[in-house]
């Protein structure tokens, strides 16, 4: 459920005309919901209450803004972080450290040191070389870097190839059955505190099997550590859930997910951790944009709109499927192409679609663009960077400027060599 709904026949965030918005900052943009977002915070830490001890971590990378994370905060929520840049964020935010969880595959030492005197909450260790360059480097500042072990359980989390991280080829995490000697040898290090195990297997998963699997495994793998005289008190389940992008389709929610974690994990005696990201911010935002053109196709029309690749990434990369709906539907439908305007094939975002009838100079928006959406942007094609804003109730505010090429360009210079 969202706060993005028809009133008076045009499309409005909450109270706010998505018209009004688009006049006063310009298209394209991005519109957040506060009340969205709070909601789906709510109803997916509610579902876990089938558990004794948990901690929520909002995964930042699938929105970073500093406002997004300031809601978030205020629900109560930590942050999984996977760079410094977002711990800086989430920090600037008003997350405690002590609630931020560092994952990734290739934290630097110079991030590792930046974290460890932010007073990081738990670092996701990789690989037993990471651990023991993190133990180094806490030691040398006489405090205990504390930490989980990463593991690979090797399982297929059915989703897109380019977001699945679970298997055995994908670059994360240790080997399942190398797991058990690792983690000795790391409780072994004077720098670090172990204390507990990592799983994440992948993004915008629609089906809980697989991670019933992965988290039945990790439970054994749980097991297995304590009967070797080792203590595992956190055992971080990652994010994942994947939300509904078409209308009408139908994916297990947080109350489902729920249920089966509890299912697995209810009597494991230890703190479960979760990292959710897409099922927090997806449907909390939209992307507005404009329709410039609409110009005949060989087969149909295509619909020429001022957002593109560069702003919403997810189509080209992921070939996925955001649904577009007029800001003032008429009732008519057409059959159209949906295209940016950059010079790549891969700017498209629907082919042969029934869509809300449009043409040049209507408002339209990409639904379901809260996660992966703004913070994937960039500016190819010297175009400006995507500005943000975040309506509650009847208030909105622009909580990212647009950033526009001239900035950019007055960051770049001709060498002594060239002129
Ligand atoms: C991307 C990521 C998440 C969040 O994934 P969502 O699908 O957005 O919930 C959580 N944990 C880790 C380690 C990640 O890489």
């Amino acid at each position: 459920m969202d706060y993005f709904q028809l009133k008076d026949g045009v499309l409005h965030a909450e109270n706010v005309s998505l018209a009004a918005i688009a006049e006063a900052v310009g298209t394209p943009v991005y519109v957040y919901s506060r009340a969205t977002l709070e909601r789906h915070a709510r109803v997916f830490r509610e579902a876990l209450s089938g558990l004794p001890s948990i901690h929520l971590a909002f995964a930042v990378k699938s929105n970073p803004n500093l406002a997004v994370l300031r809601v978030l905060a205020r629900e109560g929520y930590g942050a999984d972080v996977v760079s410094a840049g977002e711990m800086h964020r989430a920090l600037a935010a008003g997350i405690a450290g002590s609630d931020i969880v560092f994952s990734g595959v290739g934290k630097t030492a110079r991030e590792m040191t930046e974290a460890l005197d932010a007073g990081l909450g738990q670092f996701n260790l990789e690989s037993e070389e990471e651990g023991v360059e993190l133990a180094a480097l806490a030691a040398a500042r006489g405090v205990r870097a504390v930490a989980t072990l990463r593991v690979n359980p090797d399982v297929d989390a059915r989703t897109h190839a380019k977001i699945s991280t679970g298997k055995a080829e994908n670059k994360f995490g240790v080997a399942y059955d190398a797991a058990p000697a690792i983690y000795a040898r790391l409780c072994a290090l004077d720098g670090l505190e172990m204390r507990g195990l990592a799983v994440h297997i992948g993004s915008q998963i629609g089906d809980l099997e697989p991670s019933r699997q992965a988290f039945l495994k990790m439970g054994a793998l749980m097991e297995s550590l304590r009967s070797q005289g080792l203590e595992v008190t956190h055992m971080d389940l990652g994010g994942g859930l994947g939300v509904p992008y078409r209308s009408g389709e139908s994916l297990p929610g947080p109350a489902e997910y729920g249920a089966m974690v509890a299912s697995v994990a209810r009597d494991w005696g230890v703190t479960v951790m979760f990292e959710p990201g897409r099922v927090i911010s997806g449907n909390s935002g939209v992307l507005v944009t404009e329709v410039i053109r609409v110009k005949p196709g060989a087969i149909n029309p295509f619909v020429v709109v001022d957002a593109a690749m560069n702003d919403l990434a997810r189509p080209a990369m992921y070939d996925a499927w955001h649904d577009f709906a007029a800001v003032t539907p008429t009732g008519e439908t057409m059959i159209a192409n949906v295209v940016g305007p950059i010079c790549e094939s891969s700017d498209t975002f629907a082919m042969g679609r029934e869509i809300d009838a449009v043409k040049a100079g209507d408002l339209a928006v990409f639904r379901t663009a809260g996660a992966y959406g703004a913070t994937m942007a960039n500016t190819y094609n010297s175009r400006p960077l995507v500005p943000e804003v975040m309506v509650d109730g009847d208030k909105w505010s622009v909580v990212a400027e647009r950033i526009e090429p001239a900035a950019i360009l007055a960051t770049e210079r001709v060498p002594e060599w060239l002129e």
